[in-house]
């Protein structure tokens, strides 16, 4: 890998946009399955994307840069693939969330329900009782996240740990979001506590900044950062393949308008303490705090030695996307989905430039979904077009 060599692009034959997760993949399989060369650039001063993860200067302990990121997936050849270039240590991702000042378990499961209502039911019992309480509020087809987390839940459960939150984190009353959103937390009447279900999970055992380094420093691999696409665009030969990575609207000069993002704000704190929060995820439900949750990071390595006298922690807080926040979330109003298909209507005529990952699809992606699609891309769309 040739960090910050630029080589020029004349006779180049791939451009990866992006050093995110589906950037590298792609990079690392024309690299070393083609045997070819290929400059990957990104606009940050860093590669990795929204993965990257680097240690604290005054600690030492690995910091998730852009939020936490977990490694979970049900998908044998993807843990497979990942495996090759990191090994994971044995984390399993749990969250508190706290309510009026009280800690409760999150998702909601067993232990959160009898705490809230001060219970002692079996799981037989608390199904029942659940079931009464959204019988109280029945929504036969739920049209919102708030009939649908009502249907699921009932409306106490509902105000106490989902309202205030999600109002908070998509800045928007939970009556005007879709349905979907709530779909991928899960209700639980046993006691189960992982946040995750997949069979594979972990953290990379030396970070993710030190996996991306290992996927990215290959021979055919020319790293080039803080570089723009749309700087240099004007240098890319007619022919080359380019494999876009950033946002699809930017591409087009935002012509059918701005596809619809929630961006993050985080706040850094090192705090003279040993363990400020006792796990790596709270939750704050209540509308009333100004943040989501606090992150922290000395508990993602149970298995490393971190200072005993200092922690770094992240507050989260949401932020309406602009044209100048980073995107984490598509909000994905209908209007943004019409707007998305006239996008991919103009994507679909660009004969030399693939659009992949997060951004380019403007979905929101798990690293390991991001991994198997870069995967089935390079496969039938390089792989195979570069044998034709
Ligand atoms: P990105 O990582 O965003 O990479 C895109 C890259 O393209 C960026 O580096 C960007 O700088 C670069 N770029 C954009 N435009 C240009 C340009 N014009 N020129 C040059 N470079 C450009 N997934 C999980 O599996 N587990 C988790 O626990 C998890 N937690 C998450 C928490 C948060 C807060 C968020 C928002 C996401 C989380 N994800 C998680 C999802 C994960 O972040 C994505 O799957 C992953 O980042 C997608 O990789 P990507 O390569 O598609 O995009
Ligand atoms: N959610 C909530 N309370 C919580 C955690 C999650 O209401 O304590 C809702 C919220 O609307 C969120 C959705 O569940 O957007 C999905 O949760 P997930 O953990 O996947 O959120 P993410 O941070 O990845 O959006």
């Amino acid at each position: 890998m040739d960090q910050g060599v630029n080589l020029g692009f004349i006779g180049l034959k791939y451009l990866v946009v992006g050093s995110g997760f589906f950037g590298t993949v792609i990079a690392e399989r024309i690299a070393n399955d083609l045997g070819e060369q290929v400059v990957v650039i990104d606009q940050r001063s860093h590669f990795g994307g929204n993965s990257f993860s680097a240690p604290d200067d005054a600690t030492g302990i690995d910091c998730h840069i852009y939020g936490s990121h977990i490694f979970h997936t049900k998908s044998s050849h993807v843990w497979e693939y990942i495996n090759r270039f990191c090994s994971f240590n044995s984390y399993r991702h749990k969250v508190l969330t706290n309510h009026s000042g009280n800690f409760y378990q999150m998702p909601v499961n067993l232990d959160t329900i009898n705490r809230f209502f001060g219970t002692a039911f079996s799981p037989a019992e608390a199904r029942a009782f659940v079931e009464e309480e959204i019988q109280r509020d029945y929504f036969a087809e739920p049209q919102n996240l708030e009939e649908k987390a009502i249907s699921l839940v009932g409306r106490r459960l509902y105000e106490a740990f989902i309202k205030g939150y999600t109002a908070k984190q998509w800045q928007t009353d939970p009556k005007l979001l879709p349905a979907d959103i709530i779909s991928r937390l899960p209700f639980r009447f046993s006691y189960k506590i992982d946040y995750f279900d997949d069979p594979w999970q972990g953290i990379p055992l030396e970070g993710y900044g030190a996996l991306f380094k290992r996927m990215l420093n290959q021979p055919n691999i020319d790293l080039l950062l803080d570089t723009d696409y749309f700087a240099i665009r004007s240098q890319i030969p007619a022919d080359c393949k380019v494999i876009f990575t950033g946002p699809i609207d930017r591409f087009f000069d935002y012509r059918f308008g701005i596809l619809g993002w929630r961006s993050l704000r985080f706040e850094k704190e090192v705090l003279p303490v040993s363990d400020f929060q006792g796990t790596t995820v709270m939750n704050y439900a209540d509308e009333k705090i100004p943040f989501t949750r606090i992150h922290e990071f000395r508990h993602y390595h149970d298995e490393r030695q971190y200072p005993g006298d200092k922690t770094v922690i992240y507050r989260e807080y949401s932020l309406t996307g602009t044209r100048d926040t980073d995107p984490y979330y598509p909000v994905n109003t209908s209007q943004d989905q019409n707007t998305y298909k006239q996008y991919c209507h103009l994507a679909g005529q660009e004969p030399n430039v693939l659009f992949g990952g997060r951004l380019g699809t403007y979905s929101y992606l798990d690293m390991d979904r991001v991994i198997l699609q870069a995967l089935e891309m390079y496969e039938s769309r390089i792989k195979v077009g570069s044998q034709m």
